[in-house]
């Protein structure tokens, strides 16, 4: 399949929108974006990327953003098959890739179950994305041959995770939502037998204008000494200590 071919109609694309510059959307992602009837995207989808959107095109915010009204996931599932059904054109654009924490899986059997034709396109994710615009290569082969994806609101329920294993198998943790419990997350860690002096960074709005890093340590994020702003990445492991940045000596 020809996934930058234009949508027909009645056929809805999940597509990934990337952290958040639009040069890194696909090319798919950017002719899909350009070419639809309806837009649906959620809260972290960038302005900058949808003002790539055709103008005529009926833009429909569907975000999920921790703590503020948001349209059920349900009622969203709703809406993709209600405007596929009328023969539209659809894109569903969500932040990063559509199947990382996205649930990009639940509409996608949905759409399945009602006979309505879709395609998938990956997006770059932030839990690579924001940890290569600081600097910290995810895998670096002098630290780490594993890596742990995990999301910072299973901080709040302890019977969902297995801190001590957690932290035996991966000596690199991304947390994506993880900067609202990241207090939780640093102490829970410091139990399970982490090194206190174990690196810590925070991006924040990665690839935008907003983009910020703070580094720390473990100690130092179970004290709520690091500024966590949402939506961040928190990387946890040795590959934060060899952040590598450009810096002009000129
Ligand atoms: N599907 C998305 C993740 C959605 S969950 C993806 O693949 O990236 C939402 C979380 O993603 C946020 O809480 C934050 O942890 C992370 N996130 C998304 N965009 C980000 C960005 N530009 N910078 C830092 N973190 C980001």
């Amino acid at each position: 399949m020809k996934l930058d071919a234009p949508l027909i109609a009645g056929e809805v694309a999940l597509v990934g929108a990337g952290p958040g510059a639009a040069a890194l959307l696909t090319l798919a992602a950017a002719r899909l974006i350009a070419d639809c009837d309806v837009i649906v995207h959620d809260a972290l989808v960038s302005d900058e990327v949808m003002a790539m959107a055709a103008p005529d095109a009926e833009i429909i915010a569907a975000g999920k953003r921790g703590g503020r009204p948001s349209a059920s996931q349900s009622d969203i599932c709703d809406l993709l098959i209600a405007r596929a059904q009328a023969g539209k054109r659809v894109v569903r654009l969500k932040g990063g890739d559509p199947f990382v924490f996205g649930r990009g899986g639940e509409e996608v059997r949905a759409l399945a179950a009602h006979g309505i034709r879709f395609r998938i396109i990956p997006g770059i994710t932030a839990g690579v994305a924001a940890p290569a615009m600081a600097g910290i290569p995810v895998t670096d082969r002098s630290v780490n041959a594993t890596l742990a994806f995990l999301t910072g609101h299973e901080a709040s329920d302890e019977s969902r995770m297995d801190w001590r294993a957690l932290v035996s198998a991966f000596p690199v943790l991304v947390f994506y939502m993880g900067a609202r419990n990241l207090e939780r997350i640093g102490s829970c860690l410091l139990d399970a037998g982490l090194d206190a002096e174990t690196a810590v960074a925070i991006i924040h709005a990665a690839t935008t204008r907003d983009e910020h890093t703070t580094i720390g340590t473990l100690q130092q994020a179970a004290a709520g000494q690091l500024q966590a702003l949402s939506p961040a990445i928190v990387i946890i492991g040795d590959v934060v200590a060899s952040r590598t940045i450009w810096r002009d000596k000129s």
